[in-house]
């Protein structure tokens, strides 16, 4: 075994890892990088089918990135944001808070009762990563709504939700797998149905070979669910503070995509009943949900622009949420902030939220919140330079492209026994492994079906992750279309290979 993997398996412990099945093996040591490709000790190359986690955008060892971090590093690595101010970190909030107020070029049919202006998202709060993003949001919003109603708040998230490993992060989500030996730390928060169309006990369609959101049969009972949910709550008095999710497609959930439309009408349902919007931007954020369409579509009806959309729907818009037009009132990033490069977060909240926690000193209405790193500078330099990447036409071009080319390759997959479901939303797509396409009858997660998979991708040089049964695909933007026939041909071969080619 080389040295450095002798020295992972005495001294590593890795996250997310039966380290008994870690120990087994000698583990694949990363030495660089270069666009979608990792290299490890031995020279062999893989393709980072999975962004390294769902953080890096634009390839690895990027010039442009690589450059801004040594200009930064030049100057200084790292200053405290507690009590000072710093270059890099200005600069990066202007430009957040431009990407996440896109300009508005008309106003959303409000429902009755509700306000319709869309928050404007003008004030960034730094942190370290997606959890600790969450936590941000759950704190303000929390302390927000006991401020502002003096009630004692409660939160709604979705069925499967993932926000985070931190102990508020946790609570908001519904993972059973993940999170209920922790039960005992965690305070209660409240789930609604996801619209898993796939596996929805109200679709009554019979498996076809397409995405299940295509051919779906319901009467969209999840967003009834919402709105019931909502109401029940308000009936007891205290309406939920704040929605929390992930918008158009939980991934730790399982890359679970919502049908279009789903996520305006959740929200209007959320903002009707006086609560809050978090959204979790921090897979699906920074262009990762594709380039937008011109039009938005609500299920069974497609809508003319003039009614639902309220954002400027130009190929720019970068967040999820900015898709269906919804501004939430927290955005909450991390992951591909910095293209991948270095560990940062940000908040985003309005000036409303911001206005709470002002007062005299002696008041203590201080946000009492942060961390040593906060508005780190070579963070806040990596991602300067990755949105200025972002906005440039050859990003713009390139994810057109890989959107593109990985919904063409991916249907090579739909002949496969075991493969359920294709689910694409942008340029991340999930693919659901089941016993047999045409009972949806899905593996014990003790077969570790998805594990072998990847790890038979992995022999044939490229790196994944699934999310329990799903191979999760989400290459850096800078993906050839070759490289891309490569990760879809290694999921076919593997697939074959694990359950042969006429399936288990
Ligand atoms: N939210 C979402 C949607 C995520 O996917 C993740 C991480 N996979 C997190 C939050 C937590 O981010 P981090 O791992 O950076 O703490």
């Amino acid at each position: 075994m080389h040295p450095l993997a002798q020295l992972d398996h005495q001294f590593v412990w890795h996250p997310f890892t039966q380290m008994r099945d870690w120990l087994k093996r000698e583990p694949v040591v990363i030495v660089a990088g270069k666009g979608a490709v990792l290299r490890d000790m031995g020279g062999h190359e893989y393709l980072d089918a999975n962004s390294s986690i769902w953080t890096n955008l634009h390839g690895h060892n990027h010039p442009k990135i690589n450059a801004a971090i040594q200009r930064q590093l030049k100057k200084i690595a790292h200053s405290s944001a507690l009590g000072l101010a710093n270059e890099p970190a200005s600069l990066l909030a202007e430009k957040l808070v431009r990407a996440a107020n896109p300009q508005l070029v008309g106003r959303a049919s409000p429902r009755a009762g509700s306000s319709g202006a869309s928050p404007h998202l003008g004030k960034v709060f730094f942190s370290d990563n997606g959890s600790t993003a969450l936590e941000v949001a759950l704190k303000l919003a929390y302390e927000f709504t006991r401020r502002t109603r003096a009630a004692e708040p409660k939160f709604l998230s979705l069925a499967g939700a993932y926000h985070g490993d931190t102990v508020g992060a946790v609570s908001l989500g519904h993972i059973d797998l993940f999170h209920k030996s922790y039960s005992g730390l965690l305070f209660r928060t409240d789930q609604v149905m996801s619209p898993y169309c796939y596996r929805c006990p109200f679709n009554r369609a019979k498996p076809e070979r397409a995405d299940a959101r295509e051919y779906r049969k319901c009467n969209l009972e999840c967003v009834s669910l919402v709105e019931k949910k909502f109401a029940t709550q308000r009936r007891k008095g205290n309406p939920y503070a704040a929605f929390v999710f992930e918008p158009l497609i939980q991934g730790a959930a399982g890359m679970i995509p919502q049908p279009r439309g789903w996520l305006r009408r959740v929200t209007e349902i959320a903002r009707h009943h006086g609560a809050l919007l978090i959204a979790d931007e921090v897979m699906t954020g920074f262009g990762r949900c594709g380039v937008e369409s011109r039009e938005t579509r609500v299920e069974g009806q497609t809508t003319n622009k003039s009614r639902l959309s309220t954002l400027d729907p130009r190929p720019s818009t970068l967040f999820a949420s900015h898709h269906e037009g919804v501004q939430p009132d927290f955005l909450c990033l991390a992951k591909g902030l910095t293209g991948g490069y270095l560990p940062m977060a940000a908040t985003l909240t309005t000036q409303k939220v911001f206005d709470a926690f002002l007062g005299e000193y002696g008041e203590f209405k201080t946000f009492f919140h942060g961390h040593s790193y906060t508005a780190n500078q070579l963070g806040a330099a990596a991602a300067l330079a990755s949105l200025d990447i972002l906005r440039g036409k050859p990003s713009v071009y390139a994810r057109q492209n890989l959107e593109k080319n990985l919904h063409d390759e991916l249907q090579a997959l739909w002949s496969l026994p075991n493969v359920g479901d294709i689910r694409q939303v942008g340029l991340i797509a999930g693919i659901e492994l089941v016993r047999d396409w045409r009972t949806r009858k899905p593996f014990d997660l003790r077969e570790r079906a998805g594990i072998r998979v990847c790890e038979a991708m992995a022999r044939r040089g490229v790196l994944t992750r699934p999310v329990r049964n799903v191979i999760v695909l989400m290459p850096p933007y800078c993906t050839t279309k070759a490289q891309l026939q490569k990760i879809i041909r290694a999921v076919f071969d593997s697939v074959c290979e694990i359950f042969g080619r006429g399936g288990v």
